[in-house]
């Protein structure tokens, strides 16, 4: 989980301005027969919370550029898109820095649990 809006994947899990779990997915685009984006809403407020194309969700899309930098709501999907970023550099950093003891270590606390 990146914060409370949004899983570990960046899919909106619930509206970051009215918190209503109620979410609205719609297909913007098929590629040669296979969904290649959706747009979801938020079914109460109707804002546009998140975007997932080709196998990835972003919790910040194209419409950032129709708000003003001068509406809050503009400077929330902001962050929350820093926020996401960071998040989703820092997994792949973990991954990369395991050494191949601690490689090793993990493994055998997994055996060591069974
Ligand atoms: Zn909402």
């Amino acid at each position: 989980m990146i914060n409370r809006f949004y899983d570990s994947e960046g899919c909106p899990i619930c509206c970051p301005f009215c918190c209503s779990k109620k979410i609205d997915d719609s297909i913007q685009s098929i590629d040669g027969g296979v969904i290649s984006e959706i747009q979801y809403n938020c079914s109460r407020c109707k804002d546009i919370i998140g975007y997932w194309a080709y196998g990835y969700y972003d919790p910040y899309f194209k419409k950032q550029f129709d708000c003003t930098i001068f509406s809050m709501r503009y400077w929330k999907l902001f962050f929350i898109r820093l926020e996401f970023h960071i998040w989703r550099k820092h997994q792949c950093l973990k991954k990369l820095t395991k050494s191949p003891e601690e490689l090793y270590e993990e493994k055998s606390n997994r055996n060591e649990s069974r």
